[in-house]
């Protein structure tokens, strides 16, 4: 049983009072080293970056509710981690030196699964991953998957509020589609449910982004059928071997193709083939994905709606869905399901990532051009997502995540780098070269961007509580939902406890 919220209220406040701020000072570093690796993104994690005042990890649910208490009664912000793969590290740290000061309240400890294959739903607590989720699913039946992310150590908190895309988007839509009840606590200490806090709330928790409008103990999702046999494949194609003329092709069918299909692009600089090696580097073009059945199956579709690519059988394997959620998370060969379990991340970087949503099809001359820029950087990653489908069906504002009819691919630009001694500067520079090259090709009025792939360029709330900016990225993320969520937020969290750079206003800026 947990212990009762007054006990825990008092012992919270008695921890800080003994903490003065030496001891906070001496032991904070260590106890951050010790969660570092709750962070995707090392870039981040530089001692420059504002850290919390102390990390605390609530063990119940009743513990969450006395976070926000004594947060709020000591008047300090709380920062929500789930995962931890906030791609500007929004979760635990500030892109303000000056920023309030701040306590990490991290779920990681949250994170019960619980599958009920009758009623074909699932509750999965926050600080579970999306892996975590996807294990117990297919542990209670073969037949049954979620429709959430590709990399499998994404925490279910975070990742469901903004959305969550993966390889079944085209069929059943976004985790976010798929949540028919949450867990809240809301900004005064209550535990709310979907009855409870109002269907405008549970429309602004499904794709609004986290850290705005309360803490998400946990969602109740509904399951979807998969088959027993789905197909995965990487097919890859150089300059020399067509790329251009492929990746054009791509464009005309990425959104139309069979629903049960996911057919990404990885694209980066490769170095040239072997006979070539005196030539420099190439681009790679590498089309990966899940195919919701049969190799042969998936062969004649590819070979009547995409012959370019020239997909052959041994350039795919197939697999059970779980065994497809380990290839798509880029675990090595061979790597056994119950890894999923670990809530190991493959990859960990120091990188500055943006997005674009992309209506119209680049003209090959377009693509030329955007090989020139990629070249011009050293680890560049461009991945195209499809879109089409199920996400079309969706109405932009049956949820908060507006991104839906008309948009043919998402596309999303990375640079990594390895070490804090790395000029970041020089990456951030490319990579606006690259953005405002995109421009052209991108949607426009607005330029849409997805909020979970956080982009604090586009825009920011001010350090003083004011949001100057926020019309600039609200619009980007949410389009016409960013007024409603204005809305929502002035009602559950007026005086804005849940605060972040760019955590929803409570008023839009006059
Ligand atoms: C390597 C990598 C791969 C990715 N792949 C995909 C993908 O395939 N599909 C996709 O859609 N996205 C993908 N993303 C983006 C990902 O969905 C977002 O970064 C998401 O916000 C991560 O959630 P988190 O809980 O892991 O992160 P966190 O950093 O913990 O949280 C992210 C945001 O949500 C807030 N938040 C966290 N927990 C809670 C909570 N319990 N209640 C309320 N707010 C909360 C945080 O304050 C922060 O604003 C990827 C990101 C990375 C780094």
């Amino acid at each position: 049983m947990s212990p009762p919220l007054s006990i825990l209220l008092a012992s919270f406040l008695f921890l800080l009072s003994i903490s003065t701020a030496a001891e906070i000072q001496d032991s904070f570093p260590k106890c951050v080293a010790k969660h570092a690796v709750k962070s995707q993104n090392l870039r981040c994690l530089l001692p420059s970056k504002p850290k919390p005042l102390l990390i605390f990890t609530p063990l119940t649910e009743s513990h969450v509710q006395a976070a926000v208490l004594c947060a709020k009664s000591l008047a300090v912000h709380l920062r929500l981690r789930s995962g931890g793969h906030d791609y500007e590290g929004i979760s635990y740290t500030s892109d303000f030196k000056s920023a309030p000061p701040f306590i990490l309240l991290d779920l990681g400890k949250l994170r019960a699964v619980d599958v009920d294959i009758r009623s074909e739903t699932a509750w999965a607590q926050a600080g579970a991953t999306i892996g975590e989720l996807y294990y117990r699913i297919s542990e209670k039946s073969k037949t049954h998957g979620f429709p959430a992310g590709l990399c499998t150590s994404l925490g279910v908190g975070g990742h469901i509020t903004g959305g969550a895309y993966g390889p079944m988007m085209r069929k059943y839509g976004l985790g976010a589609d798929n949540v028919v009840d949450a867990r809240i606590v809301d900004a005064y200490g209550n535990i709310l449910d979907r009855k409870s806090m109002g269907e405008d709330a549970f429309w602004a928790i499904r794709g609004g982004g986290g850290g705005s409008f309360g803490v998400i103990l946990a969602w109740k999702v509904r399951l979807v059928k998969v088959p027993s046999t789905v197909t995965v494949f990487t097919v890859a194609r150089t300059l020399e071997q067509g790329a251009t003329k492929t990746l054009y092709k791509w464009q005309h069918i990425a959104d139309k193709i069979d629903e049960n299909l996911f057919m990404r692009v990885l694209i980066n600089p490769a170095p040239p083939a072997a006979a070539d090696s005196g030539k420099k580097r190439t681009i790679k073009t590498a089309y990966n994905g899940v195919y919701l059945g049969s190799a042969a199956s998936l062969l004649k579709i590819t070979k009547s709606q995409f012959p370019e690519l020239g997909m052959a059988r041994n350039e795919t394997m197939e697999m059970s869905w779980i065994e497809s959620v380990v290839y798509m998370g880029s675990f090595p060969r061979g790597t056994a399901p119950e890894t999923l379990l670990s809530g190991k991340a493959a990859f960990v970087n120091h990188f500055k990532g943006k997005s674009d949503f992309v209506k119209e099809v680049v003209p090959e001359a377009g693509l030329e051009g955007l090989w020139r820029v990629m070249l011009e950087e050293e680890s560049p990653l461009v991945i195209w997502n499809p879109f089409g489908g199920e996400m079309g069906r969706i109405g932009e504002g049956e949820i908060a995540f507006p991104h839906r009819k008309g948009v043919v691919f998402m596309a999303q630009y990375l640079t990594t780098w390895r070490s804090d001694k790395e000029d970041a500067g020089k990456r951030y520079e490319w990579m606006n070269k690259l953005y405002d090259y995109m421009a052209q090709y991108a949607s426009k009025n607005p330029r849409e961007a997805y909020v979970n792939y956080r982009d604090d360029e586009i825009g920011m709330n001010g350090v003083n509580f004011t949001s100057v900016d926020a019309v600039k990225w609200g619009v980007k993320y949410y389009k016409t939902n960013f007024e409603r969520l204005v809305r929502v937020k002035s009602r559950v969290d007026p005086h804005d406890f849940f605060w972040h750079e760019q955590s929803i206003p409570t008023s839009l800026p006059k």
